[in-house]
């Protein structure tokens, strides 16, 4: 194997903010609102120039690491749309909890695409790798550009908000494992009772009002999740208890986050909560990415 070249970065993973689902389409798809915030918490993607083919390596067994790897994905959509003729290996050393809702699949194929674009010398343009990001999926954007957005349709239409007033993050995941299909399929919209006010939350984050932000955080997921595993709405409580400002299930599930005006309430929650749940990590909340 002939080393080329080799890029590397670190993939922030993401929470919600809010997330509504306004209906769905007749593809099986839903349309949704979501507030999308970046966390420092980093998976690192290594890319190596090789000869022959896409390969991907992590230092988890708890990821796939043939075709069905999303960051593999997004070599092999570059590589087929821009004939490439070389081959690549992915390493992924994982550190954001899988299936977790954090979107920890969708940043590493949002990096990859970016640092593809340097290893192949592909030249193409912020529009061109949102393109490709789209394909892969609808977090993907998002996890492109980083940072603090609005995102509609499916997700991947992004409008760039103010980044949120300093605080921490504490996020718990408790011990499983939820597929969002699972999630999206059980949510009967009609049985949706509280739904986030969208554009309440956007004035806060203008208005740089944690507080603001973190009474009006709603997840429509938590409808069906919550139905499933009641553990999580628990959870929730105890957050709060706790001195969270505010407390929510992140995407499909199932972690949980609360928002701490300090890291003595975000630190003494932490104690309370670590025996309780799989993984657990106390976090700031992440810029846009200037990386491409
Ligand atoms: P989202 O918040 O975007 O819904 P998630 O955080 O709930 O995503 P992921 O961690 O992206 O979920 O994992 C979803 C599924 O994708 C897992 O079952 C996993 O097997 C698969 N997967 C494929 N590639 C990756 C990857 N690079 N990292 C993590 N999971 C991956």
């Amino acid at each position: 194997m002939i080393v080329l070249n080799l890029q590397t970065g670190r993939a922030a993973a993401k929470i919600n903010l809010a997330i509504d689902v306004l209906r769905k389409r007749p593809d099986g798809y839903h349309d949704v609102k979501m507030i999308m915030q970046s966390v420092e918490l980093y998976d690192t993607v290594t890319v190596k120039a090789v000869k022959g083919d896409i390969k991907v390596t992590s230092n988890t067994g708890g990821i796939p690491l043939g075709k069905e790897n999303i960051a593999y994905k997004a070599a092999e959509y570059l590589k087929l749309k821009y004939n490439v003729k070389e081959g690549v290996q992915i390493n992924i050393d994982k550190a954001i909890p899988v299936a977790a809702g954090l979107a920890g699949g969708s940043t590493d194929a949002a990096l990859t695409l970016k640092l593809l674009n340097k290893l192949w010398n592909l030249r193409l343009s912020v529009n061109e790798i949102f393109e490709a990001g789209k394909k892969l999926g609808s977090d993907v954007p998002f996890c492109i550009q980083g940072g603090t957005a609005l995102a509609e349709g499916l997700g991947e239409k992004l409008t760039l908000l103010p980044g949120i007033p300093d605080c921490l993050i504490l996020l718990a995941k408790p011990a499983l494992s939820i597929s969002t299909k699972e999630v999206y399929e059980g949510l009967i919209l009609e049985d949706v009772k509280e739904r986030p006010d969208i554009m309440s939350i956007i004035k806060h984050i203008n208005e740089r009002n944690l507080e603001g932000i973190a009474a009006n955080m709603c997840n429509v997921l938590e409808t069906s999740t919550i139905k499933k595993y009641p553990q999580i709405e628990d959870l929730k409580k105890k957050f709060r208890e706790h001195g969270a400002l505010g407390s929510m299930m992140s995407g499909s599930g199932p972690t949980v986050f609360g928002l701490f005006r300090d890291a003595e309430s975000a630190y003494n929650a932490y104690d309370y909560i670590k025996g309780m749940v799989s993984e657990i990590f106390v976090v700031k909340p992440g810029n846009r990415n200037r990386d491409f």
